[in-house]
């Protein structure tokens, strides 16, 4: 086949170093230029899905038209398409301590912890259990289910409450397999701490970061974490349904046998063998043919972290959390606070508790005040220092004030649940 095109590698946006020192070298008011947020509206649930990154419109488009519509095949080649999952990877292993060539890109969070703990309970033959808590996001159990229920009756998945998981990892655990950063009230658990704990027992730690890359400071390499997962259309705006990347240790990526043996992850995809053979590192983790155009728009989503320091953005978003706390609770004494005080404890979201909490979500947004609702009674906020500041946290606690003083919540329009929440 005659290929035109463009030479392989055009168009490419080299991975950039962070910088990690103490002085603030982000500048938010210019991160805050590259999204587009409608008029009128507070986004406080960028924690669920990220708002739409100026630049992905026209990378999308030139991917359609200029890619997909004038290259055709040759754009696995010529555009570099086939590349897209290990090259994302390392743009977001910068943002989670994680080397390069050790993270890809794909498929959805839900297959990454399968393949995850699918491989972590094969480094650790002889246990069978799975520990887990119950502040993890229900996904991960079920998921965490179905395998065992297909490895065999002997396995046993043992959910604890969070504060008891560290007393809970003895010789028994095959594998802790944790969300650092609970989904309704933003508890953030001790990764270091945890993962230590669980290599001194013999067990292996599967982390979810789904509410901590891009929000929270993460250092694998210095946590040892062995496995890590997470999702790219919460805090990294790579819009809905974009897809998740997987981590694996350096130590272990020659070793762990992916459970999901998809041709992208063989050795020679293009050898068309019968028989499965691993890829050497990370990219035995791939599946499937990739979602070209997902990832272009998370490829330039990931653009607005180009000068962005996680330092700086945990810094601010400890400001913004507390701000709003504050705020809140001088303003609406009936809402309880359902996240940790302490912001060490507190990912980048904060969440208050309300038996009417569904309807006062509702009523919120009526306003332009976005938000979400968890049942069964956790309001939840999330503070997202790329695009929202002060002015959009006391904007919010003002009119959250007014829905509750005015019981403005109390209206039967705003207590019929939609199909998401
Ligand atoms: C958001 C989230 C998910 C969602 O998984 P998908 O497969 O992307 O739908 C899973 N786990 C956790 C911890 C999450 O926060």
């Amino acid at each position: 086949m005659h290929c035109p095109g463009r030479p392989s590698g055009k168009n490419l946006t080299p991975v950039r170093a962070g910088t990690g020192t103490d002085a603030q070298v982000t500048d938010f008011a210019k991160t805050r230029a590259l999204f587009h947020m409608p008029e009128g509206v507070l986004y406080l649930d960028g924690n669920s899905l990220g708002p739409l990154p100026r630049n992905a419109v026209e990378r999308v488009r030139a991917t359609m038209v200029d890619e997909w519509g004038e290259e055709l095949i040759c754009g696995w080649n010529s555009a570099g398409w086939v590349s897209l999952p290990r090259r994302l990877g390392d743009r977001i292993g910068r943002l989670i301590g994680a080397p390069a060539g050790s993270v890809v890109v794909g498929d959805t969070l839900s297959i990454k912890v399968y393949q995850a703990l699918a491989s972590a309970l094969e480094l650790n033959p002889s246990r069978r259990v799975v520990l887990s808590d119950s502040g993890n996001f229900p996904s991960d159990l079920y998921m965490a289910q179905g395998l065992l229920a297909s490895l065999g009756k002997d396995y046993l998945l043992k959910v604890v409450e969070p504060e008891a998981v560290e007393a809970a990892i003895d010789e028994s655990v095959a594998v802790l397999m944790v969300t650092e950063v609970d989904y309704r009230t933003g508890r953030l658990h001790d990764m270091k701490a945890l993962t230590a704990k669980a290599h001194a027992a013999g067990a292996l730690a599967v982390w979810d970061l789904a509410h901590s890359a891009g929000a929270v400071d993460v250092d694998l390499t210095a946590a040892n974490a062995d496995f890590a997962v997470g999702c790219t259309y919460k805090y990294l705006n790579g819009g809905p349904g974009a897809p998740a990347f997987i981590y694996v240790a350096p130590r272990l990526a020659g070793r762990a046998r992916p459970a999901l043996s998809g041709w992208f992850g063989h050795e020679a995809p293009f050898a068309f063998e019968l028989g499965y053979r691993p890829a050497p590192g990370i990219e035995r983790m791939r599946v499937g043919t990739p979602p070209v155009i997902a990832m272009v728009a998370l490829d330039a989503a990931l653009d607005a972290w180009d000068n962005v320091s996680m330092a700086d953005v945990r810094r601010r978003s400890l400001e913004l959390s507390e701000l709003f706390i504050r705020e809140v609770e001088a303003r609406c004494p009936d809402l309880a606070l359902a996240s940790p005080r302490e912001g060490a404890s507190r990912g980048s979201q904060v969440s208050f508790r309300h038996a009417e909490g569904y309807a006062i979500m509702q009523a919120l947004i009526a306003r332009g005040v976005i938000g979400d609702f968890r049942a069964p009674d956790i309001i939840r906020f999330g503070f997202t220092p790329l695009y929202i500041g002060e002015e959009e946290v006391i904007g919010a606690a003002a009119i959250l004030e007014d829905v509750m003083r005015k019981r403005l919540w109390d209206d039967p329009r705003y207590k019929t649940r939609a199909a998401v929440t």
